[in-house]
């Protein structure tokens, strides 16, 4: 596992111009262009959230693969089409009380219009930053994050990925279960047991005190992954 994830992250620093170094535009427009809705309805929970996918615009792309609203919600799409997402609440409702859910379960559509519940915004780490900011949120040019029902993610580690995670398509996993796990009313968890799977809604780029790396909600067997809260 770990000799995997060295060569993950070696393929990462093949894939840029140099390790350690990024090529992502700092800055764009702070305008963002929105995915196409879909009539498609994404699990069976009893909650749907409605959901607006947005790219920033102006971004000098370069050399750099260029993100599209389009192919950024195709992502988001597969990530709620995997039960061990917070779908898959349909088939195991959460009940957390300290976070007023009882037996709570989500299902989610995009939509395009302002008739939604949430937005999830991918920008620029200056766009992120400054968003972020304005609630008090220090995002370091690197971090995504949530407040009222918006959700902010850096464009950068979008691209690039995060030290700890063995690829990409995890990250990408990780943020929006974590993002959006924030917006369905979860605040931060800690590593439950050394050893044990991390919650997602622990901030897991910062510190995993000894938890294993895990982007899901849930198991495959179903089981909720959840942890001491945390302020
Ligand atoms: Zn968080």
């Amino acid at each position: 596992m770990q000799t995997a994830r060295i060569a993950g992250l070696l393929a990462l620093c093949l894939a840029l111009t140099a390790c350690g170094s990024s090529t992502v535009p700092e800055s764009g427009s702070g305008e963002f262009a929105t995915a196409d809705g879909s009539p498609d309805v994404i699990g069976d929970g009893e909650k749907l959230i409605t959901y607006l996918v947005e790219v920033e615009t102006g971004v000098d792309w370069g050399d750099v693969p260029r993100v599209t609203p389009d192919a950024f919600a195709d992502e988001i799409t597969g990530i709620w089409s995997d039960p061990r997402s917070w779908t898959g609440s349909a088939a195991h409702p959460i009940t957390a009380p300290e976070h007023d859910l009882f037996a709570a379960s989500w299902r989610f559509q995009r939509v395009s219009g302002p008739d939604r519940d949430v937005r999830i915004r991918l920008a620029t780490p200056d766009t992120v930053d400054a968003h972020c900011a304005a609630t008090g949120l220090d995002t370091e040019g690197k971090y995504s994050c949530r407040f009222g029902d918006t959700i902010m993610i850096n464009l950068r580690r979008w691209l690039e990925g995060s030290p700890i995670s063995p690829s990409i398509s995890d990250y990408h996993a990780g943020v929006i279960n974590h993002e959006m796990g924030h917006f369905l009313g979860f605040g931060h968890q800690g590593c439950a047991t050394p050893g044990s799977l991390a919650p997602v809604m622990m901030q897991q780029s910062i510190a995993l005190d000894g938890c294993e790396p895990n982007v899901w909600p849930f198991t495959p067997d179903g089981d909720f992954v959840s942890g001491p809260s945390q302020i």
